[in-house]
């Protein structure tokens, strides 16, 4: 077992041991922050003294070729790990599936953002290692939040995706369902201090990371869609230079937010409904390059599923993430409704 860690590098540790380490270090760095390594792609900082009662838990690589938010985490462990960056929140950060960085793709057997909330074991059980993985990461989750210090802390999630296709809105936010709580105005600001104003409200459970979090947890957490797939090095780290600045504002500052939400500078989707490929011959009658959030008018074919023709309900009924080669009973696509920001119950 290894327990003690002086590589170069967090990122390239975790891509050399792609599906787990036999790893359990707990090492104090000069600033007096303690780093604990748990797994391969799993590292949790704890601050000598910390200024909010704050747990942060930052997830990359659920689907392995997204590949910005995967140098955001590097960046971001490498400057706690040298102290460049002084570190007054407790964090837990998460490679998911270095597999699936190994060979630049979504993943290697399975999505795995449909392995969690316990769907890892169920129907044939954990017959490939993404679901192995996924069992695995949601214990380090469970850890991370149990071992926290007593008392009331605040507890925030952020899943860090690109998405395969353009989108109408460079960057979004999904806001998993809260099982009925209101909307919170601080996490929407903080969402806009991260350079994300489009939010999109899941109606119903879902088998996400981010939803887990919340179901399990009772924390604050987001799948946040950060642009546009790109290969590693290829990516203009400019267009994330406000949600990378923001997130260091979280590790070093805290959650806190200045002044009132403005309402008018969000837009808000919600769920308007899923369609799933029932049949083997299901088609979409869009181009396939179609961007996120493109919306239709009431009566227009968006596919066809067997013979039956799957229509818009609505003028504006907009789809997001389109994808015709699901498994059989799975989502093909979303659509979505703008709704006004004054309309949400939030507190
Ligand atoms: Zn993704």
């Amino acid at each position: 077992m290894i327990t003690e860690f002086s590589e170069q590098n967090f990122l390239e540790f975790t891509r050399e041991n792609e599906w787990g380490a036999d790893i359990q270090v707990e090492q104090q760095l000069a600033n007096g922050v303690t780093m604990q390594i748990w797994d391969s792609g799993v590292v949790v900082f704890t601050p000598a003294t910390e200024t909010h009662a704050f747990d942060l838990v930052l997830s990359c690589a659920v689907h392995g070729d997204e590949t910005a938010p995967i140098e955001i985490c590097d960046e971001l462990i490498e400057s706690i790990r040298s102290g460049e960056l002084t570190l007054n929140s407790r964090v837990l950060f998460l490679i998911a599936n270095p597999a699936a960085i190994n060979i630049g793709k979504r993943f290697v057997e399975e999505n795995m953002n449909r392995l969690f909330s316990g769907a890892h074991s169920k129907g044939e059980g954990l017959v490939n290692r993404e679901r192995v993985r996924a069992k695995a990461i949601e214990g380090y989750v469970r850890q991370f939040f149990s071992t926290a210090p007593a008392g009331e802390r605040q507890r925030l999630h952020y899943d860090m995706h690109t998405a395969i296709r353009d989108s109408k809105h460079e960057k979004f936010a999904v806001y998993p369902y809260t099982n009925g709580a209101p909307y919170k105005k601080q996490q929407l600001q903080l969402l806009q201090l991260l350079d994300v104003p489009v939010v999109l409200l899941h109606d119903g459970p879902t088998t996400t990371f981010s939803y887990f979090s919340v179901n399990e947890f009772g924390a604050d957490a987001f799948t946040l869609e950060l642009g546009k797939v790109k290969p590693f090095g290829e990516n203009d780290m400019q267009r994330f230079a406000k949600t990378k600045q923001q997130l260091t504002r979280l590790l070093t500052v805290g959650p806190m937010v200045d002044g009132e939400l403005q309402a008018d500078a969000l837009q808000i989707y919600k769920v308007q409904r899923s369609i799933n490929r029932n049949h083997e011959n299901f088609r979409l009658h869009f181009p396939d390059n179609v961007a996120n959030f493109t919306p239709f008018n009431k009566g227009d074919v968006l596919a066809t599923d067997g013979e039956e023709p799957v229509h818009a309900n609505i003028d504006g009924e907009a789809v997001i993430f389109p994808n015709a080669n699901v498994a059989i009973g799975q989502r093909a696509l979303l659509t979505v409704m703008p709704i006004p920001a004054e309309q949400l119950p939030l507190v």
